[in-house]
């Protein structure tokens, strides 16, 4: 069996025309959706996935501002500085959903920065508050990666209703809100879930049981042909730099999954790039336009 590639790039397209088309009403009808991103340092692969919010934003007619802010020396300074960034943006009325890019540099408390966020702003959907939400369902954003996901599964025709789907990785941006979205009792969901992770015991084995596989490692290779049930769907998460020296620019961008044996086993795969990334800023932007709605019931 060969796998079907899922198109990740062109499903995404037709939601962000879509969205262009709401954003449009929304600006005749005074509303301008403006999302602030706080980039700190210079990390090269945050200033690029800025970039790429930043250019989805224009595509869409969505305002993305980028509010740069230098890493000092001492970790609690550039924390001060991030902080009043923050109360700044909060307070802001004009400003509908702010993010904070990360990882932050060394020394940063991550945790307190994403606490301080108004909820009601926070559209990448990590605040304590907007976490919950989605664990009980009564969600107000959804994290844009594993929204994403969910999209990708159902508009790919793979309702995820009375599948097992085992997700290797338990992080807050990507395991645990799609386990907890995926087992909620509704449709686009209602799914078996197992989540696995690194104190896994004979991970193959619970792969192997698998209807939809997803990869959300950080690792290259975490999944191989073998760890696959035939004719499973497999989506790759994952976005991991490996070096390249036929490219010019030194790397080339491989997801978690081992693409060119899994797809000889798997009955869908998603590809990366072109998968799930291309997915996650239009569900990113889907949240701005959320977060400028909810900002007119004030
Ligand atoms: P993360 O915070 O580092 O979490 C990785 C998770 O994978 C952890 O729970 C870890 O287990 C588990 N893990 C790592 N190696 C494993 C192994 N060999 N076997 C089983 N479990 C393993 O990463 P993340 O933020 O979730 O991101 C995961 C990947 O997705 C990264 O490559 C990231 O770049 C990518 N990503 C892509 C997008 C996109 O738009 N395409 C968006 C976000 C993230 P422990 O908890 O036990 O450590």
């Amino acid at each position: 069996m060969t796998a079907t590639i899922i198109d990740g790039a062109a499903i995404a397209a037709g939601i962000r025309e879509a969205l262009a088309r709401q954003v449009e009403e929304m600006i005749v009808g005074g509303l301008l959706p403006h999302l602030a991103v706080i980039l700190v340092g210079d990390n090269p692969a945050s200033a690029s996935y800025v970039r790429a919010k930043q250019r989805a934003g224009q595509e869409t007619g969505i305002k993305v501002v980028i509010h740069r802010i230098e890493a000092e020396f001492d970790p609690r300074q550039t924390e001060r500085r991030i902080r009043d960034r923050i109360d700044l943006l909060n307070a802001d009325p004009d400003v509908h959903g702010l993010i904070l890019q990360l990882p932050l540099p060394e020394g940063v408390d991550s945790d307190l920065l994403i606490d301080r966020i108004d909820p009601l702003k926070d559209v990448d959907g990590l605040h304590p508050v907007n976490q919950g939400r989605i664990l009980l369902g009564r969600e107000r954003f959804l994290p844009a990666t594993p929204h994403g996901v969910q999209q990708l599964l159902v508009r790919s025709g793979a309702d995820p209703g009375r599948k097992h789907v085992v997700i290797v990785g338990r992080s807050r941006l990507v395991g645990m809100p799609l386990a907890a979205m995926l087992a909620q009792k509704r449709h686009g969901a209602n799914a078996t879930v197992t989540v696995c992770h690194t104190n896994t015991a004979d991970l193959a084995s619970i792969t192997r049981e698998a209807d939809i596989l997803v990869a959300a490692t950080g690792r290259p290779n975490t999944i191989t042909a073998g760890m696959v049930h035939s004719g499973a769907m497999v989506v790759d998460v994952g976005v991991n730099r490996v070096d390249d020296a036929t490219r010019k620019r030194g790397y080339r961008l491989v997801g978690d999954v081992d693409f060119a044996g899994v797809r000889e086993v798997a009955s869908a795969i998603t590809p990366v790039p072109g998968g799930v990334g291309p997915m996650t800023v239009v569900m990113l932007l889907n949240n701005v336009t959320r977060a400028a709605r909810l900002s007119t019931q004030r």
